[in-house]
């Protein structure tokens, strides 16, 4: 399956369409998620064209996948999310994992308890 260059993520990593940033490297920006769905809902994204978390984690770079993984650590710490209370972290992955954004991100959720996966 190929990539769709106008999903809403490349747009916003284009500057096509405004986002409320939180952290950024050579490899990717964090950002604020629009429908928040815990008091604290981050995303974090590689500037790359993954579509999602396989395509990600088997044919990015390894700069690529160390500065994704330093933008998530930074993203945490900036957040306030680094301590006992904890978070969740999220990757959905197509249809049957839900994925409406083809482009790959990993969804921070924390400030509360998440409570169960399944509700
Ligand atoms: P997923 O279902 O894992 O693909 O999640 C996509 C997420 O992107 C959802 O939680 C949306 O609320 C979020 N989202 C969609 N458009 C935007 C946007 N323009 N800025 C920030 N978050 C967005």
């Amino acid at each position: 399956m190929n990539y769709d260059q106008n999903n809403v993520f490349a747009r916003i990593l284009r500057g096509e369409i405004p986002c409320h940033r939180i952290c950024e490297n050579e490899g990717g920006i964090s950002f604020y998620d629009v429908s928040p769905q815990a008091k604290i809902h981050a995303l974090v994204i590689p500037k790359g064209p993954y579509r999602d978390a396989f395509c990600f984690h088997s044919k990015a770079t390894s700069k690529e996948i160390l500065d994704f993984s330093h933008l998530l650590t930074q993203t945490l710490q900036a957040l306030d999310l680094v301590g006992p209370d904890g978070f969740r972290l999220i990757a959905n992955s197509g249809k049957n994992g839900g994925q409406e954004v083809p482009h790959y991100h990993i969804h921070i959720l924390g400030g509360e308890s998440i409570g169960p996966l399944r509700k």
